[in-house]
């Protein structure tokens, strides 16, 4: 597919302004797009009470809508990765256009965070057209256990959407929210099935966000707790975090690899490159952040660049501080 510029009066104002960099030296390379604020799974750390938003499925941008933003943020920031997200992205009618468009946009890392329920549909017509790899959001084996966490039946489903997926070729990661009292007793279960497969699993620290934004704390299983559950059944070493990522990353003697996303006991602003887009045009510089700064169409370059600022200046400096806005509205 081809992208038409929209913005080609920009490109001069683009070149003659600074770059985008904050003090700590840090500046967006990541961008990451929420499709659509709805899901077909109503997990309790995103979605509160029985608020799940199933159907029906409208999306504010359309495909050529965000292409254009993206090929106009890629202009002004030089993108590297963009990851797909939302909300649940395999849920957005055009994804497999948008992939396309996306690479045909010079932008080569494309990555895509999904809970799976579609997975065995979408695996290899996402791959066809250029996605590299996938999160997959997984928080239990035991059907009880997933229900109580996702309000919905069938992990089943999900694990073979992560077989399809890798069958098509894309690279697999599993994610796992543990949450104190609810899921913890799934840790080992849920490393034995990424083990059984070959497959890199991180678990998440609970974040205080949404619904959760004052009472996050009582459902936090920290890093440190999170380890002493592994250890008890394997021996690993550090492999430490690379720069700019998310994850703290352990090996174990048998040479399997798994993560903690440690948001609260090991925080990662210091070098965060993320931006994010939401579904109606927004962006965020933090998940911390309940401001919105909307990106209008006609506005110029000068204008976007402003507004990259305000975005940049919206990362905290040590550590998320939780928002009000849950990542179902802002984009997990
Ligand atoms: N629907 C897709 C999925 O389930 O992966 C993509 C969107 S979901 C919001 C993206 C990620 O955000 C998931 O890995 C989910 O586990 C994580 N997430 C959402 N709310 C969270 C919270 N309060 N604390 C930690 N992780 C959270």
């Amino acid at each position: 597919m081809t992208v038409v510029p929209l913005y080609e009066d920009n490109k001069h104002i683009f070149s003659m302004i600074p770059g985008i960099k904050d003090k700590y030296g840090r500046t967006f390379r990541t961008l990451r797009v929420s499709l659509l604020n709805h899901c077909n799974l109503g997990c309790v750390y995103c979605v509160a009470g029985d608020d799940t938003q199933i159907a029906p499925v409208h999306a504010a941008l359309s495909v050529p809508d965000l292409l254009t933003i993206i090929e106009r943020l890629h202009g002004q920031l030089g993108l590297t990765t963009i990851r797909l997200t939302g909300g649940e992205p395999l849920l957005y009618k055009g994804l497999v256009e948008l992939i396309a468009g996306i690479r045909s946009i010079g932008i080569q890392d494309i990555k895509l965070t999904t809970n799976g329920f579609l997975l065995e549909r979408l695996a290899a017509p996402m791959k066809a057209a250029g996605m590299d790899s996938i999160n997959v959001s997984l928080d239990a084996v035991d059907e009880e256990v997933f229900f109580r966490m996702s309000r919905r039946r069938g992990p089943d489903r999900i694990i073979r959407g992560i077989d399809t997926a890798r069958e098509a070729g894309l690279e697999v990661k599993i994610n796992t929210v543990v949450m104190r009292g609810l899921n913890d007793s799934e840790i080992l279960p849920l490393l034995d099935l990424a083990f059984s497969r070959n497959l890199r699993i991180r678990y998440l620290e609970v974040m205080a966000m949404g619904h959760l934004f004052e009472t996050a704390g009582k459902y936090l299983f920290s890093q440190k707790d999170i380890l002493s559950v592994i250890a008890g059944h394997y021996h690993f070493t550090p492999l430490g975090r690379k720069g700019s990522a998310t994850a703290n990353y352990w090996q174990t003697e048998n040479g399997h690899v798994f993560g903690i996303i440690a948001n609260e006991s090991e925080p990662f602003c210091r070098d965060c490159d993320r931006l994010r887009l939401d579904s109606e045009g927004n962006i965020y510089g933090c998940l911390s952040s309940n401001h919105p700064i909307p990106l209008g169409k006609e506005e110029t370059g000068r204008e976007w660049h402003t507004k990259l600022q305000e975005a940049l200046a919206q990362k905290q400096a040590l550590r998320f501080t939780g928002s009000e806005l849950s990542m179902l509205h802002i984009g997990g």
